[in-house]
């Protein structure tokens, strides 16, 4: 019987038990075995009690929990060639040669590296007598699907990241009880949400609670941005609104030349403006809770078409991640998918911002 590894590994995001329990469903129900592979690479790495074979009702009652129930990690180990050894002998010796992992970019990678490696890794072990030539024979090739977890939707290839609109929700239920208190108090607040390289969230945030001025790590304000959003801010309380919310992605500040803090909005709306004035960091609220049902749902399909992905694989075909493209899920290339998303970050970190929009743009526009 065919032996598929499921892992979840770097950061959690709502709706990773869900694709944990389609994949082991899947696996099962497609006549293979599914095996567990916890706390993310190291698991591979260590072995042992860390890989365990996943029956039916194990991942009961999985679909909407939050979080990650296998566990997730980030793994010194694996980004060296010896951990990938003993993660390879480890595969082997529990007769596993396929591997759907959910992770970020970061996993995705490390996962395509090691099937590339893979072929020396095995050879290494027989020739270092660890495993019999026998032994390796049906295990030629390593066999990698990807799912793509995280809440801050910065995949390019897809139109939504598993997480991420369940942290949209999160958010925006913030949004809505601080908005109670700001127009009682008719104060403003200065939201900061999760996105390092990506302002998807703050973006979709500020449109789903109708935010006065929204900061993206990707698209730097104009220059006179202070005069801007003050006047902005300002018209509105002349329409009458009580309240201000002004919404600023974690990446939109650690970038040197945009200097957008939290802290430095709050000053321009209280000092110009006279507003009461308030700073909420979300922080890991945004990773809690429950999956939201488009969670549910996209993890589902998704962990279905990763072992079906896993049983069409060719030794030559490239690794694919699970995508959805206009409501349908899709396969497309790892490593394509990876590179572009490294092209934003890159854009964004040699502060070339008009590359970085156009990048983002070009993504919309497929
Ligand atoms: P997030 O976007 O939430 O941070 P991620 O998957 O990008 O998730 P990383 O911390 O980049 O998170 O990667 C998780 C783990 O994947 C690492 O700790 C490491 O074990 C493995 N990994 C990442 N990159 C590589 C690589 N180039 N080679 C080998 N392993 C890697």
């Amino acid at each position: 019987k065919k032996r598929i590894g499921i892992m979840t590994s770097g950061g959690d995001a709502p709706g990773m038990n869900g694709a944990v329990r389609a994949v082991v469903r899947t696996t099962i129900a497609m006549g293979c075995e599914s095996y567990g592979i916890y706390e993310g690479y190291e698991g591979l790495v260590q072995g042992g009690d860390m890989i365990k074979q996943m029956f039916w009702e194990d991942v009961r009652g999985w679909l909407s929990e939050g979080g990650t129930l296998i566990g997730t990690a980030r793994c010194m180990s694996f980004m060296q060639r010896p951990g990938r050894l003993q993660a390879a002998k480890n595969m082997i010796t529990r007769g596993i040669d396929a591997l759907i992992i959910c992770g970020g970019d970061g996993s995705l990678t490390g996962a395509d590296k090691f099937r590339d490696e893979w072929p020396s890794l095995v050879a290494e072990l027989v020739e270092r007598k660890e495993l019999t030539a026998e032994q390796v024979e049906p295990f030629k090739h390593l066999n990698i699907v990807g799912l793509v977890g995280s809440i801050d939707n910065d995949m390019s290839s897809t139109d939504a990241t598993i997480g991420c609109y369940s942290s949209l929700q999160r958010i925006c239920q913030a949004v809505d009880f601080i908005d109670a208190t700001a127009f009682s108090h008719q104060r403003a607040f200065v939201i900061e949400v999760m996105g390092r390289h990506c302002g998807w969230l703050a973006l979709m945030a500020g449109v789903s609670t109708g935010a006065d001025f929204v900061f993206l790590p990707e698209k730097p304000p104009a220059e006179n941005w202070e005069e801007d959003m003050c006047m902005i801010v300002k018209k509105h309380r002349e329409l009458g609104k009580r309240k201000t919310i002004v919404i600023v992605a974690e990446g939109a500040h650690d970038l040197e030349l945009q200097k957008i803090s939290p802290t430095k909005v709050k000053d321009l709306l209280s000092k110009k403006l006279g507003l009461d004035t308030r700073i909420t960091t979300l922080g890991h609220v945004q990773r809690g809770g429950t999956a939201c049902a488009y969670d549910r749902m996209l993890s589902t399909l998704q962990g279905v078409e990763a072992v079906k992905a896993v049983l069409d694989a060719k030794p030559d075909t490239p690794s694919p991640i699970i995508a959805i493209i206009e409501n349908k899920i899709v396969r497309k290339p790892l490593l394509e998918a990876v590179k572009l998303t490294n092209e934003v970050a890159d854009a964004i970190a040699a502060k070339d911002f008009a590359r970085a929009m156009s990048l983002r743009d070009a993504e919309f526009a497929e």
